[in-house]
């Protein structure tokens, strides 16, 4: 685990955020121990959890939508400076640009997605513009960039932020393309909401593995890899390397578990052995998935430590430490 990421572990754990209006206590739950029956109900990858899961509570509560709730909460992690794997301050390619993937799905089956955009901020919106005005799913690199521009985003400077500036830099002494991701270096938010009514949605958002070839696009933004939903089992996301979860179909995997009546923790648990049976090198792949059924139970698992999750219901919003594979 990073300094970095312990840092914030640690001032999250020592001060546990509550959302607008929520006062009782939330006691930390395990996600495999989730009570049944939890709606509303957002969970969402690592630390920066916590905010986004706030930011897409208050939207839920402000417009009623799951769909609006996952786009604003993880719009949050896209501006987010400090963190460098989402967004345009993320580490860029080994070319030293910054390329963004982002899906986003509803339990009905609409979904849109974008890959290899660069200079878009919020890449999320596009992908959701992709879902509701084109006939299409998935749009890429500078298709993304002049659908954005037609749409009427903003277009921004292509300048690294000065911590991924500095980290390329460094990166560059050796120039040393490992093709493999690590626990140190990913970050990506993906995040599951099911509302008050049953149904869910979904959202993944990343600037992927660094120092990546220049078009390498990993799992994010891949339906049924990076992020699935369906109102009538549940939904699931991913993070981690995404080639190991792209191999295993990972989130679709995880929701046909649940169709076939697995907890969303045992399907999480299974989707993880698949990962390792189906990947080589395991000792230097991290990934985790997270789960919701519909009824609000929850699962989360990892193939390494060190992976954890936001969980906000109306008990609260904390940080959960997710159970994983290989053992600490
Ligand atoms: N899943 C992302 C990717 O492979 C990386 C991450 O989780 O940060 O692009």
């Amino acid at each position: 685990m990073s300094q970095r990421r312990k840092f914030i572990k640690q001032s999250i754990l020592g001060s546990a955020i509550f959302l607008p209006g929520v006062t009782s206590a939330y006691t930390a739950t395990p996600a495999e121990r989730s009570v049944a029956g939890e709606k509303p109900l957002i969970l969402s990858t690592w630390n920066h959890g916590l905010p986004a899961n706030a930011d897409a509570w208050a939207k839920l509560k402000e417009t009623g939508s799951i769909l609006d709730a996952v786009e604003a909460g993880v719009r949050n992690t896209e501006l987010d400076l400090t963190n460098l794997s989402v967004g345009l301050q993320g580490l860029p390619d080994r070319e030293g640009i910054t390329t963004l993937d982002a899906s986003i799905m509803t339990g009905d089956g609409a979904c849109g997605s974008v890959a290899f955009v660069r200079q878009i901020k919020h890449p999320i919106t596009l992908a959701r513009a992709v879902m509701e005005k084109t006939p299409h799913v998935m749009i890429v690199g500078e298709g993304a960039r002049q659908f954005a521009i037609a749409e009427g985003f903003p277009i921004e400077e292509e300048v690294l932020s000065p911590e991924a500036q500095k980290a390329y830099d460094k990166w560059k002494v050796t120039s040393q393309y490992k093709p493999i991701i690590n626990i140190e270096n990913h970050d990506t938010i993906g995040m599951i909401g099911l509302d008050a009514n049953g149904k869910l949605a979904g959202s993944c958002t990343t600037s992927g593995l660094s120092y990546k070839m220049h078009g390498r696009v990993g799992d994010s933004p891949i339906i049924g890899a990076g992020l699935f939903v369906d109102d009538e089992v549940g939904a699931a996301t991913a993070t981690g390397l995404g080639e190991s979860i792209i191999r295993i179909c990972g989130s679709f995997l995880i929701v046909e578990l649940m169709r076939q009546g697995r907890t969303p923790q045992e399907a999480c648990e299974e989707a993880v052995k698949r990962l390792i049976s189906k990947n080589k090198n395991i000792k230097d792949i991290q990934a985790g998935f997270l789960a919701i059924n519909k009824d609000g139970e929850t699962g989360a698992y990892a193939v390494h430590p060190g992976f954890n999750f936001a969980k906000a219901s109306t008990s609260g919003n904390l940080m959960v430490d997710s159970k994983s594979h290989f053992k600490p």
